[in-house]
């Protein structure tokens, strides 16, 4: 098994806040005999930006599942340092209620938590104007594009205020541009709330730029192998997605990412090691 490496030195900001949730020893072994995770210890910290990074198959949905309790581990431990440690979940697919209006989609969590639509509206309302969607309250998600039904979708995760936001590729279905402006709404959004975010993705630049850190996984059996920080305080922005800085993060984190797939870099193409 390759040992985790530490790519870059640690960024202050990240490193001196206290562990939210530690992983030790994990291991996940489905019924089916699939070893989908083996041995991954992993401290997660608090108002940190966590990205789970790798190819299809490395395990990241499992550790987010793991992490939402919608599965057990079948080896290693899951401590919970934080006495709250509320989540909220954002899938691939937007998952909205066709029939139910804008408004009525972002209340469900609260309304299941039994608050009345008139107690919620504030929040509701509060939240749509934070992801941009002020004003489309009684739209029905067929009226909306990719971006905007994903904005609900979003807003419908943080109108609880959840210490944790867990995040599936909410944004790998949606155009190049759509994605960067999500991608610099959801940094915004992240320091304004101060939640600790933990975001599933196998895009190296979409990693980088939303990142405090990055955690880059390889698969069969899925494992850590390799941790990049990114040592630029947000929220960011189109200077630093322009940068040489941003660029070199970049290429070290596609060589991580490279090394985990058992590629390797050759001059003018990729060979397999
Ligand atoms: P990733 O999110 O990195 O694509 P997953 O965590 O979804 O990876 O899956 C890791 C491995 O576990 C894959 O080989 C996948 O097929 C397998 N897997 C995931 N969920 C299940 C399940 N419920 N039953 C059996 N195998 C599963």
């Amino acid at each position: 098994m390759t040992a985790a490496v530490s790519i870059r030195a640690p960024a202050p900001a990240v490193t001196e806040r206290s562990p939210f949730v530690r992983l030790g020893a994990v291991g996940k072994t489905f019924a089916n005999g699939v070893e989908a995770l083996r041995g991954v210890d992993l401290d997660i910290r608090r108002g940190e930006f966590l990205s789970l990074l790798g190819p299809s198959g490395c395990g990241k949905s499992t550790i987010l599942r793991l992490l939402a309790g919608l599965t057990g581990p079948s080896r290693g431990s899951i401590d919970w340092i934080s006495t709250n440690h509320d989540l909220g979940f954002v899938f691939q697919e937007p998952t909205l209620t066709p029939w139910a209006n804008v408004f009525d989609n972002v209340w469900l969590p609260l309304r299941l938590a039994g608050v009345s639509k008139a107690s919620a509206r504030p929040r509701v309302e509060e939240m749509l104007a934070k992801v941009g969607l002020a004003g489309f309250e009684r739209a029905y998600p067929r009226q909306l594009s990719g971006g905007m039904k994903m904005r609900v979708s979003i807003a419908r995760a943080l109108v609880t205020r959840p210490a944790v936001l867990l995040m599936d590729e909410p944004f790998a279905a949606l155009d190049e541009i759509t994605r960067m402006r999500l991608n610099d709404d959801l940094v915004a959004l992240k320091c304004e709330l101060d939640a600790t975010v933990v975001f599933v993705t196998h895009s190296v630049f979409e990693s980088v730029y939303l990142s405090d850190r990055i955690v880059v996984m390889a698969p069969r059996p899925g494992r850590v192998v390799a941790e990049v920080h990114v040592p630029h305080p947000s929220p960011r922005d189109e200077e630093f997605r322009l940068g040489a800085g941003y660029a070199g993060i970049c290429r070290e984190t596609s060589l991580a990412l490279h090394n985990a797939m058992g590629v390797v870099a050759v001059s003018g193409g990729i060979a397999t090691a």
